[in-house]
């Protein structure tokens, strides 16, 4: 289907708001006992936060990672619980959060001064972050024991929860994901926490036997696998079609010229690749400027009246090259950089890169159609 853009630039993202529904309920069966906390930072991974939140309305709270994101939220009419996940904050903020159905993490022994101050009548539901072996954000387990009691005990403290990060949950064979939750699991026992949270989506994914009682995914609510391609590497991976995720992004454009040129025609900057061969070749609006990664190398699959055709030589700013070969395309053709049919988990992998950073790389220029 073909959307008219307003802004007259070809190139735009098409969000489906019913996928990110359906990825939903997919997190609810293959986690059925646990809660979700979806997560919509970094503007919904690029979908926009208010329409991500929107299609989200079934899961039982969300995450941000800054109070911007909470007020944005908030002025939007959504009233689920939020964790923010990495923010700092100062005591008026923390004192007004429950009220405002906010919840902070707590992963560095410099926002204890802060906690101290806490009004008895805060009524405040808190995260512990436990660093378990990722060594990010998060406590020390030493330090975690040395004031956990106490913040459950503390007045103005409603509850306590739990959370730890994997690193390797997108590898599941890797023996440090099974070293961390055990840590966590060991740490948290002798503790009344109200809830234990350990997997994003690739957790939630591996380990779902291992959800505890609050799951916090992101990527495959946008209905991007968390593992590697089956495409790229056929033994290890497994493709969101495979995982029933349905991609939520299709980033679209069309075709602004083709024409047909001599073998040994040098194609784009550099010169770096020369036609095999008499071709056709098209041209598309849309480059790294609009968040199509620049080093996407000659032979990344583009999606042209339901062909794919290899991007040939460099991405510039605005436009990409490709071999058309006998593909039957004219100027004006629509083109699918990435979506349903064309992973972006592949567009990803050749680029040297993860569809996190192309699903948040999408830049202010490209007109989001939401559908
Ligand atoms: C961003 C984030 C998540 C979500 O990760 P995905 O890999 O997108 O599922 C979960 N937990 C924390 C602490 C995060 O920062």
């Amino acid at each position: 289907m073909s959307y008219q853009t307003s802004n007259n630039r070809a190139a735009h993202v098409v969000i489906d708001s019913a996928a990110i529904e359906h990825n939903l309920t997919r997190v609810t069966t293959i986690v059925p006992s646990a809660k979700v906390m979806a997560v919509v930072k970094a503007d919904g991974y690029g979908h926009g936060m208010e329409v991500a939140a929107k299609a989200l309305a079934n899961a039982d709270e969300f995450a941000v990672s800054s109070l911007d994101d909470v007020r944005r939220l908030r002025s939007q009419g959504f009233d689920k619980p939020i964790t923010m996940l990495s923010a700092t904050f100062d005591v008026d903020d923390l004192n007004s959060m429950s009220a405002q159905k906010v919840r902070p993490v707590i992963y560095d022994l410099a926002q204890l001064p802060t906690l101290a101050e806490l009004s008895e009548k805060a009524e405040l539901d808190l995260w512990l972050k436990i660093d378990t072996g990722m060594g990010r954000l998060g406590l020390c387990i030493d330090d975690a024991h040395l004031i956990a009691a106490r913040l459950l005990s503390q007045s103005g403290v409603n509850s306590v929860s739990a959370m730890t990060h994997l690193a390797n949950a997108d590898d599941p064979e890797h023996p440090n994901n099974q070293r961390q939750i055990k840590r966590f699991l060991k740490f948290a026992e002798p503790y009344d926490f109200s809830q234990l949270s350990i997997m994003n989506s690739a957790g939630t994914v591996a380990f779902p036997q291992q959800a505890n009682s609050m799951v916090r995914p992101g990527l495959i609510l946008y209905g991007v696998s968390p593992q590697l391609s089956p495409q790229l590497s056929p033994k290890l991976g497994v493709s969101a079609q495979q995982l029933d995720l349905r991609p939520a992004m299709t980033l679209k454009s069309k075709l602004i010229s083709v024409k047909r040129l001599p073998v040994g025609s040098p194609i784009g900057y550099g010169s770096r690749y020369t036609l095999d061969s008499d071709s056709r070749i098209g041209v598309i609006s849309c480059g790294y400027a609009d968040g199509y990664p620049r080093h996407a190398p000659s032979g990344t699959p583009v999606l042209i009246n339901g062909m794919y055709v290899p991007l040939i030589g460099r991405v510039s700013m605005d436009l990409i090259t490709v071999d058309l070969g006998e593909v039957r395309a004219e100027v004006g053709d629509d083109v699918i950089l990435w979506g349903a049919d064309n992973p972006i988990e592949v567009i990803a992998e050749m680029s040297d890169t993860i569809a996190y950073e192309l699903l948040c790389g999408i830049t202010s220029r490209v007109e989001r159609i939401v559908i």
